[in-house]
Parts: structure tokens; C-alpha cells; sequence
């Protein structure tokens, strides 16, 4: 079964590596590397964007030897909406990064464009014109959305050429995006208190994607610190549903634990939310084309990264007051570390709850400045 399971990991690999044209034989952004870049990787984080082989890179640096990263609102509306929420996000990134420059060691600049708008104005007589991207603003400006139809939040990751998509017919312009969920926005204006600072934090962990880190608890070795417990998270009673329908009817041979280990098999019982829990990552683009994110991560597991999700995240059964039962996908293992067995079962006594994570952590900073030196 183990063997067989290999197999089908390999094969899986094997597809998503062809389906990504490597960018080594094009010519990419320049990308100056820090000088322990090599030594330093590999150590602590999980990103995505160092490997040669990958589809994504960390952004380009310019000439003036900054990383600036524009963005733009698709609209005035959407600006109106997000701004302040975008703002606040920003702001927790400065106040643990600092001004890029020497003395930060970083060189990293978030940038609203200053032409603003992504997309020139629809004709407002006729509701299904298209958008058009504004062709003052470049195509690879980072898009910021409303979408309601987008979980909470969601973003490509890292910085594309734009080739690869070029190569499968698709638009360039746009291609790096932020989607935010109206509910996040309500959630930001309505709690001032710790539903503000979970909002912010999430649209602060997207800007982590976006700059080309990865989920710290899809890391490989996560199971020595961090129990995942794919029965806790939302929306496992359904899948489970639907599978034991497709088996009775004799349709399938999928198994409930390929359904909480592979996206793409999860995604045919509506449990694609899996993905963000899993450690063989793939990252689909717009017109269904997956890549692998070949991640790199290290010896030191931080749980307290911005890019770790806390127990309260997906779970099936969350209450503050009821802490004891809650029924949640992530818990943290209390002897955990890099030489833990961990046990088949977590209980109160050998794990606890994993609170959200409001800020960046000193390593989150610390890899940004490995990334994007000054
Ligand atoms: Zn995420």
C-alpha cells in the first residue's frame, strides 16, 4: 500500500513538473542574491521561491537596489472598501520589518501604484462589459480585490514572469492578485477588537504569499510538532458523505485518507480546503493549471509565524467558551521537536490549542531579509 502510495506521489510530481516550463533557459528578473543566501536557506522558514526549478521567484529587484512591489485596487469601489483593512496589514509588516534600507537589512517596498486603478471603468450602460486592464499600469502590478466568492483570502504566490502563462494562452495582466472575502472587511470595521486584529492578520499572512512564503504547518516534517487532525476540520462529515456514496455505487477507489492527503482528490468531494493543510502543494492558476511549489524549509518549525494558521482556523467545533471540546484540524504537540514520535492521538495532555498568530514572527522578518536583502 505504502509502495503503491509512493507511486502515485511520483507520478503526481512527475505531471505537475512537466506542466511547469522551467524558467531557467529564459531570461529572468535579475535577482541579486545575498551573499549567505546558500548557507542561510534550508534552515528555519518554508518558501517557495529560491528553487531555480520553481515557477515562481521572489520579486525583482530594480536598479536602485529596491524590491518594489505595486499594487493596484481593480476599481475605486474596491478601493473604497479595502483600503483601510490593506493599510492595517501593511502596517504590521512595516512595524516588524522597519523602513527598507541598511540598517533594516531589507529592501522590500510595498507600493500602491500611483495611477491606482487596475482596470479602466466598464461602460456603465452595459453591466456585462468586460473589464480592461489599464494599460498605464504595468501588467505584473499586484491586483487587489473584493471577491466574494474567494474563501476569506487568497493570492498568488511569489512573482510569476509571466511566460508560463503566456505559454497556456492565458493573460498576463492581473496575474498577481489578492481576492478578500467582503466578510473580512466586515469583520475589520465591526470588532474593533479581536476580530480586527484576525482580519488584518489574515490579509498580512496573503502579503506573506505574495512575498513567497508558505504555509509553516505544510511543512514536511510538521507532524513532529503540529498534529493534523483532518476529521477536525469543516466540511469533513460532508466529504466523507459523498465518498462513501461514490464507493457504494462502486464509482471510486478513492480512501478517506488520500481525500485528507491529496488536494486534487479532496477537491472531487468539495473538500478543497484541504489544500491549505497539505504537504504536497500545488499551486493552480487561473485556467486550472497546476504547478508544485517545490518548498524549502528548515530545521527550527515556527509556530509562531504569521504564515501558521491557529486552531480556531476550519475547525469543526470552535467556541472560546468551550475550549476543552473544541474539534479543530491543528493542535500543537507540547513535547514536540525535530526528534518527537508523535502519537496516533491527541488528547488535552500531550497537545494544545494553537492560538492565531496576530504578527509577523522574528523569523518571518528574518527570512524576508534573506529574500530580499538591502
Ligand atoms: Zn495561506
Amino acid at each position: 500500500m505504502q509502495v503503491r502510495l509512493l507511486l502515485l506521489v511520483y507520478v503526481a510530481l512527475a505531471t505537475l513538473a512537466a506542466a511547469c516550463p522551467s524558467l531557467l533557459n529564459h531570461s529572468a528578473p535579475q535577482i541579486v542574491d545575498h551573499p549567505h543566501l546558500n548557507r542561510m536557506l534550508g534552515r528555519r522558514w518554508t518558501e517557495f521561491v529560491t528553487d531555480l526549478q520553481s515557477c515562481v521567484t521572489r520579486w525583482p529587484r530594480g536598479q536602485d537596489r529596491y524590491t518594489r512591489i505595486y499594487y493596484c485596487y481593480a476599481t475605486v469601489e474596491h478601493k473604497n472598501q479595502l483600503k483601510d483593512l490593506i493599510s492595517a496589514a501593511l502596517a504590521l509588516w512595516a512595524n516588524a520589518l522597519g523602513p527598507a534600507g541598511a540598517n533594516s537589512q531589507h529592501s522590500l517596498l510595498v507600493v500602491e501604484h500611483p495611477l491606482h486603478f487596475c482596470y479602466t471603468r466598464r461602460n456603465p450602460n452595459d453591466q456585462n462589459s468586460p473589464f480592461v486592464w489599464n494599460q498605464n499600469i504595468p501588467e505584473e502590478t499586484l491586483l487587489i480585490q473584493v471577491d466574494a466568492s474567494t474563501g476569506s483570502a487568497t493570492s498568488h504566490p511569489g512573482f510569476s514572469n509571466g511566460r508560463q502563462e503566456t505559454h497556456f494562452g492565458l493573460p498576463t495582466a492581473g496575474r498577481h492578485f489578492m481576492k478578500v472575502n467582503p466578510n473580512l472587511i466586515n469583520m475589520f470595521r465591526n470588532n474593533p477588537h479581536r476580530g480586527m486584529e484576525t482580519a488584518r492578520a489574515s490579509i498580512a499572512h496573503e502579503f506573506g504569499h505574495v512575498f513567497g512564503l508558505e504555509h509553516e504547518h505544510a511543512r514536511e516534517d510538521r507532524d513532529r510538532y503540529v498534529f493534523f487532525d483532518c476529521t477536525g476540520l469543516e466540511g469533513y462529515p460532508e466529504a466523507k458523505a459523498r465518498l462513501q456514496a461514490e464507493q457504494q455505487a462502486g464509482r471510486t477507489q478513492d480512501k478517506m485518507s488520500q481525500v485528507c492527503y491529496f488536494p486534487d482528490v479532496a477537491k472531487k468531494y468539495g473538500f478543497g480546503r484541504i489544500e491549505n493543510y497539505s504537504k504536497p502543494n500545488t499551486f493552480r492558476i487561473r485556467g486550472g493549471v497546476s504547478f508544485e511549489l517545490r518548498r524549502r524549509h528548515g530545521f527550527e518549525y515556527d509556530v509562531h509565524s504569521i504564515m501558521h494558521y491557529g486552531s480556531s482556523m476550519g475547525a469543526r467545533y470552535w467556541n472560546p467558551n468551550d475550549l476543552a471540546n473544541a474539534k479543530v484540524p491543528l493542535r500543537r504537540w507540547r513535547n514536540g521537536g525535530p526528534n518527537f514520535q508523535p502519537p496516533k492521538q491527541a488528547t488535552n495532555q500531550n497537545s494544545e490549542l494553537i492560538r492565531t498568530n496576530e504578527r509577523p514572527s522574528n523569523l518571518d522578518v528574518e527570512i524576508l531579509r534573506i529574500l530580499y536583502p538591502s
